[in-house]
């Protein structure tokens, strides 16, 4: 979506909002596509929808009742998604709980990212899960995540204290020991390090579950990671897996391509599931079409095309390669994100919030002479080009 046309279109929903009666739309369309196949989530005895719940962009209650009589049965959620925690509670009563899996992440509800940071105490992670536990009416979590590993510095050592802090690990003893949470993860979308914290994390024997963002466009270490996590009975969620959703359809044959990378993605045996954010009826029926369907040569050509159109405008999320370079500080690869969620996902306002929030925004782009960025990309991607446009995209202005 354009900013402008955002704008306009936030504006009308505003003044539709106080007249639109209790949202039951997507409850009441009959459902056709359904879940084919449940995967074991590494050795946690769970089995999920191998296509599951992306939350981030989740409004209504009934989308959610909606996904559990399409089979759904995984919910990934955290208290920066907006109001998603508190919508899966408005479905919660309607739910049979034990018949779901439901996740959230260490965080404050705050415009994203409002991650739990390094110095948080034990009392304070124990408090964050309960306020989520209340906001989502559930007495406990199946997962909690150390959220998005990679994102908040780019010092390995910084970030691998936060996964690993013992104020943390002890908060998840105590929520396990009481019945409120029962299994750890942890997510990376980067920009830093994702696949040497997610190995870390594997290797560590703390984590239960693992969700990076892994896609057809090329994550180099990755697969060493996913086997890992496989041999050490660690699941692995696969995200962001539409390499940055430039296009849901491809002309060719009608063929689907949302259907060919979903399918990529499931073809490695060591992935539990993928979660996708649903937004309407009409995402999970579509999406669930691929679900238990194998990957075939025709996928494979949908995603050359694809990736013949877009390898040089995807940023590609936990990549990080530039991290670093730019003397002014501009955080390139999470301003680049958070245009993919304003221009691709339709998470405008997410967006422009977790723009507002940045330590350094890309406002120098536009008068830089000397763009370093640009040489440290291998993709060849027209990055200072990319920042200005998402900069002009992102910035609250009138
Ligand atoms: S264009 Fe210049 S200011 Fe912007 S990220 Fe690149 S090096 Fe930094
Ligand atoms: S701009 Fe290029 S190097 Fe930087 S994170 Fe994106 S893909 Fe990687």
């Amino acid at each position: 979506m354009k900013r402008r046309d955002f704008i306009k279109a936030a504006a009308l929903t505003t003044t539709a909002m106080t007249v639109t009666p209790s949202l039951s739309r997507a409850e009441s369309e009959p459902v056709s596509s359904s879940v084919k196949s449940y995967r074991a989530i590494g050795k946690t005895g769970l089995k999920m929808s191998d296509i599951s719940f992306g939350a981030g962009k989740l409004s209504t209650a009934s989308m959610v009742r909606r996904a559990v009589d399409s089979g759904i049965n995984y919910f990934d959620t955290a208290p920066d998604y907006g109001q998603s925690e508190k919508t899966i509670g408005e479905a919660m009563g309607k739910i049979k709980r034990d018949k779901i899996i439901l996740t959230s992440k260490f965080c404050n509800p705050l415009p994203y990212p409002g991650h739990l940071p390094l110095g948080t105490t034990k009392k304070e992670y124990i408090a964050a899960v309960e306020a989520s536990l209340s906001r989502m009416k559930t007495d406990y979590l199946d997962f909690v995540f150390v959220h998005a590993i990679g994102e908040t510095s780019k010092d390995l050592e910084s970030e691998k204290k936060r996964l690993l802090d013992p104020e943390m690990l002890e908060a998840v003893a105590a929520l396990k020991k009481d019945g409120k949470v029962r299994f750890l993860g942890t997510s990376s979308h980067g920009p830093s390090n994702m696949e040497d914290l997610l190995m870390i994390a594997v290797r560590s024997g703390h984590f239960d579950l693992i969700q990076p963002s892994f896609n057809f466009m090329k994550f180099p270490k990755l697969p060493d990671v996913i086997k890992e996590a496989h041999k050490k009975g660690v699941g692995v969620i696969a995200m962001k897996t539409l390499a940055g959703a430039k296009e849901m359809k491809m002309e060719s044959k009608g063929d689907e391509f949302s259907h060919a990378a979903f399918k990529w993605v499931l073809k490695h045996q060591e992935v539990s599931g993928l979660i996708i954010t649903m937004k309407t009826a009409a995402d999970i029926e579509l999406y669930l079409k691929a679900s238990g369907v194998t990957f075939t040569a025709a996928d494979q050509r949908v995603l050359d095309r694809y990736a013949a159109l877009y390898s040089g405008e995807y940023c590609r999320t936990g990549c990080g390669q530039c991290e670093g370079y730019c003397p002014a500080g501009v955080e390139i690869a999470t301003v680049l994100r958070y245009q993919m969620y304003f221009a691709n996902y339709g998470m405008e306002k997410r967006a422009m919030e977790s723009y507002a929030a940045l330590k350094q925004n890309a406002a120098p782009c536009q008068g830089c002479d000397q763009p370093v960025c640009i040489t440290k990309c291998p993709y060849g991607l027209a990055v200072k080009e990319m920042l200005t446009d998402a900069h002009s995209t992102l910035l609250f202005t009138a």
